[in-house]
């Protein structure tokens, strides 16, 4: 399906959201382990976290702001979170909705019993079904897409969770990875393409299920298999089942999952991220031709395509920014303003390393050209001769509306730009994007026309896998943005 067939206009961006998600059956110290977990995929969100238990008589929730260290991290908290079986999830979202009560994992009383979910992904027909529902006479409580789905669940006419579920699943579509949790049993969903990440994990006798396989070496788990695409995964009785309910779709995952968002050390496909990026970074360098003193990485996302880089061509490799560990993903501050400054709360030149050096900057993507921006100009003003900026992925041109925080058409400077332009904009010498032929040879396929499935990279290609069925008229998106203005006071 071409991008043509959607309209963006009038998206809302209020319901976007890429977070991390995790959960365990049977084991002592479940949620000690959540908390663990969670904290290995702290990069995938940080405004708010959770955990839910269940421990054989009642459900237990503790959900707050900020980051699992800071929260999960004292015997006082996670003693108010008893049980065998337990659920977390780390949010992240881009504007509005900054409520505790958006913060997951969601929990309901259903005809059959509690359940609690944590949702990875983005609902492309979340609003469509939340106004049926409403008309229906549901009552929402949050401003997140997930509730479409537990209030699916509650409303299901079948009898047992796993039904009810496969029920509600068949009304959702989108980018999305859940973990769930009834009494005696661990759930786990992928979308029909596989969009979002999902894989499973073995401790002993208990299963598993995160966002990332970094999330089981933390907690010293095996890493068993990704869930499949459409495939639900349940734990009962200590064994794991599988169903297939939904309808089968060629997968297709996130190529943004390998160009920047899973950690570096964790699984995708075989290999881990970090081999990919520098597979990303050593095909830009047979894609380039230029001469330099040194290569430089923006880190850290930057850090494995700089090194790619500079191996494949033999370059030397030299870390002429500093980074300060101790700011968030500049990403992470709603306001364009706030973001600007954040390229200078997180990064420093490193004087001694670029003074009158030509020198490639590499970076994994660029979006809004913010960070290049902002670093040429940092690299210029400490001495550096020349600064080429060298991008380990294609331009991106198109949003997002599955999960990973993409800016509108707009703000995208590919969309808006030639390269020439983007160039002129940043104000380095030179720049160059990888081919996206070249990020499929580097993924070991001959080229994206040539193979199918290709992953989900709409953000180059506009190609998207699932049509944006929410079209919103100005007045729902102002009902809306009052319900998530309400729920922030
Ligand atoms: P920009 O400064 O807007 O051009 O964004 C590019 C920078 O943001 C790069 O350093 C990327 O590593 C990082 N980045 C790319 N995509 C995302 C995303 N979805 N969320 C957060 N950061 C991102």
């Amino acid at each position: 399906m071409k991008n043509q067939k959607i309209k963006f206009k009038n998206y809302n961006p209020k319901l976007h959201e890429e977070c991390g998600v995790f959960g365990i059956s049977n084991t002592s110290d479940a949620s000690t382990l959540t908390a663990l977990g969670l904290h290995a995929l702290q990069h995938r969100g940080q405004e708010g976290c959770g955990i839910v238990t269940f421990d054989g008589k009642q459900y237990h929730s503790e959900k707050r702001f900020g980051l699992v260290g800071d929260n999960f991290n004292k015997e006082k908290v996670l003693k108010k979170l008893p049980g065998k079986y337990a659920i977390g999830h780390n949010r992240y979202s881009t504007t509005g909705g900054t409520a505790l009560r958006n913060v997951q994992p969601f929990f309901a009383d259903t005809n059959a019993g509690g359940i609690g979910v944590s949702h990875n992904g983005n609902l492309t027909n979340a609003i469509t079904l939340r106004n049926k529902l409403v008309q229906e006479g549901a009552i929402f409580h949050t401003t997140s897409d997930t509730e479409v789905i537990v209030q699916l669940i509650a409303k299901s006419k079948r009898f047992k969770t796993i039904d009810k579920i496969i029920d509600s699943i068949f009304h959702i579509q989108g980018g999305y990875s859940l973990v769930m949790m009834t009494q005696n049993t661990l759930i786990g969903v992928r979308d029909p393409y596989g969009i979002r990440p999902l894989v499973i994990g073995k401790l002993k006798n208990s299963y598993v299920f995160a966002s990332e396989t970094c999330a089981f070496d933390i907690i010293g788990a095996k890493f068993v298999r990704e869930v499949e695409n459409g495939e639900l995964v349940y734990v009962e009785n200590d064994k794991l089942l599988s169903l297939k309910p939904f309808s089968t779709k060629k997968v297709r995952p996130c190529i943004f999952e390998y160009i920047y968002f899973s950690r570096p050390d964790s699984i995708l496909n075989g290999k881990t991220a970090y081999e990919h990026r520098k597979n990303f970074g050593s095909q830009l360098a047979k894609e380039d031709k230029l001469d330099a003193d040194i290569v430089v990485p923006v880190p850290d996302s930057g850090n494995a395509a700089a090194l790619g880089y500079a191996q494949e061509r033999g370059f030397n490799f030299d870390l002429g920014l500093i980074r300060n560990h101790y700011v968030g993903r500049t990403f992470i501050e709603p306001s364009q303003k706030i973001r600007s400054l954040g390229v200078k709360l997180k990064l420093n030149a490193n004087k001694s390393v670029i003074k009158n050096k030509k020198i490639i900057l590499i970076d994994d993507s660029l979006v809004r050209g913010t960070t290049s921006h902002k670093i040429v100009k940092m690299l210029y003003d400490n001495g550096a001769k020349e600064v080429h900026v060298r991008i380990a992925s294609p331009e991106i041109k198109y949003p997002d509306f599955y999960g990973v925080d993409m800016p509108t058409k707009k703000e995208l400077l590919a969309a808006n730009k030639s390269v020439q332009e983007i160039c002129n904009f940043i104000k380095a010498k030179s720049i160059k994007f990888l081919s996206l032929n070249g990020l499929y040879k580097a993924m070991g396929f001959e080229e994206r026309n040539k193979i199918y499935p290709q992953l989900t990279d709409h953000y180059f290609t506009g190609d998207y896998p699932i049509e944006i069925i929410d079209e919103l008229g100005e007045n729902k998106i102002t009902q809306l943005s009052l319900l998530s203005t309400a729920s922030n006071n």
